[in-house]
Parts: C-alpha cells; sequence; structure tokens
C-alpha cells in the first residue's frame, strides 16, 4: 500500500457528487459504464433532481431520456424509482448510513453498498470490481473467482482504516500500469518483489 500509494497519490473516487443522495446516484448509475460518463451525465442530472421525490415526480420515460447515456437505461431507472420510493417511506428521505439498509434498496447490490459505505467515512468491506479482482489475483491476495469470496479474503489481510483506500489504489494501478491485457511490469513499483505475477 505504501508503494502504491506513493504512486498514485491522487487515488480516490472518480464520481462527482455533493450529498450522499448523489453519491447513491452515481453509483448505481455507474454500472456497466466509465466514471467519466456517469458524471457527464449527472452533471445535469443533479441541476434537476436535488431530493429522492424528484426522480418520482417526472414520467418515468423522462428518468430514462436523462439517464440514458449511462447505458442500461430502463433497468437502471427502474433502480432509481424504487430505491427513491424506499428512501421517502422508510428513511424520510435519507439515504440511510447502515449497510443493510443499503443493500435493502432495490438495484443496490453489495458493490454499491460498498462504495456508498466506503465514501461516507463508513466502510463495511472492500470493493472488488474488475480492477480489484484481476490485481488481487495476481498479487496472490486471493485464488478465488466470486468477488465475495475475493472480498473475504482480502479483509483478512486489509487493516481495518485502510478498507476503503485500499481498492482505490488498485484501482488506479490497474487503469493506469496493470492493465488487463498488458501489464506494464517494467514501470511498476511493486515489481519484481512484490508481485509474483511480475514478468521483469
Ligand atoms: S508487477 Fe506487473 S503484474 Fe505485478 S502488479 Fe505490477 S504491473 Fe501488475
Amino acid at each position: 500500500m505504501d508503494a502504491l500509494s506513493a504512486e498514485h497519490p491522487e487515488a480516490g473516487i472518480a464520481l462527482r457528487f455533493g450529498n450522499p443522495l448523489e453519491l447513491l446516484v452515481s453509483v448505481m448509475l455507474s454500472a456497466q459504464t466509465t466514471d467519466v460518463n456517469v458524471n457527464r451525465v449527472t452533471e445535469r442530472l443533479f441541476a434537476k433532481y436535488r431530493r429522492p421525490e424528484d426522480y418520482l415526480a417526472v414520467p418515468v420515460d423522462e428518468l430514462e431520456r436523462d439517464i440514458y447515456a449511462t447505458g442500461f437505461y430502463r433497468q437502471k431507472a427502474k433502480a432509481l424509482r424504487g430505491t427513491m420510493e424506499r428512501l421517502i417511506m422508510e428513511h424520510d428521505g435519507e439515504v440511510p448510513e447502515s449497510f443493510d439498509d443499503l443493500l435493502k434498496l432495490p438495484g443496490v447490490a453489495r458493490k454499491t453498498a460498498n462504495v456508498v459505505s466506503a465514501e461516507r467515512g463508513n466502510a463495511h468491506g472492500i470493493v472488488v470490481d474488475t480492477h480489484v479482482r484481476r490485481l488481487s489475483q495476481r498479487l496472490a491476495f486471493t485464488r478465488q473467482e466470486d468477488p465475495v469470496k475475493i472480498e473475504r479474503d482480502l479483509i483478512r489481510l486489509v487493516p481495518r482504516d485502510d478498507w476503503a483506500r485500499f481498492p482505490h489504489l488498485l484501482i488506479w494501478h490497474g487503469r493506469k500500469i496493470c492493465a488487463a491485457r498488458s501489464p506494464r511490469c517494467e514501470e511498476c513499483p511493486l515489481a519484481p518483489e512484490l508481485c509474483p505475477s511480475s514478468r521483469v
């Protein structure tokens, strides 16, 4: 982590948001697309939809149009509306702090709940996305393929205080150096001593 922190001092969430509701919406929209794409959409979205009620006040096809560029817009619009209904009915229109309550929101899977909890300073686990999975395997932190089992292995290795920062470091490293197809081991600060998959 020291080596990766030195290499990627800017590592952090790339989604732009101003409050917990915007954080939740951004993470829900980020499935199957890039953070850059989500930020492009949410810049206008968040000016128009400020409270959970706003997502329910428009016809569903209007919401679908407003999030269209993030892809899978029908499922995402349905999940957003279901989540907003639940927030209004059960949480006074606020995003719950509890991980288990987050998981009960329609369309909120473990990864989304983990990202939201971590960014609110209350990491419940470790986010496992495609980069975290690949790097954890290359660095021999896990032999698992299933994200939940990978997370279980990582939780045993990473100090709790670093649960939020750790995935950002791996994600940043995965994007910039340890790419899926052609890792640039010759430029990597983990090579060769810290990485059993190093090609140098
Ligand atoms: S040494 Fe190579 S395989 Fe290992 S983390 Fe660095 S870039 Fe990835």
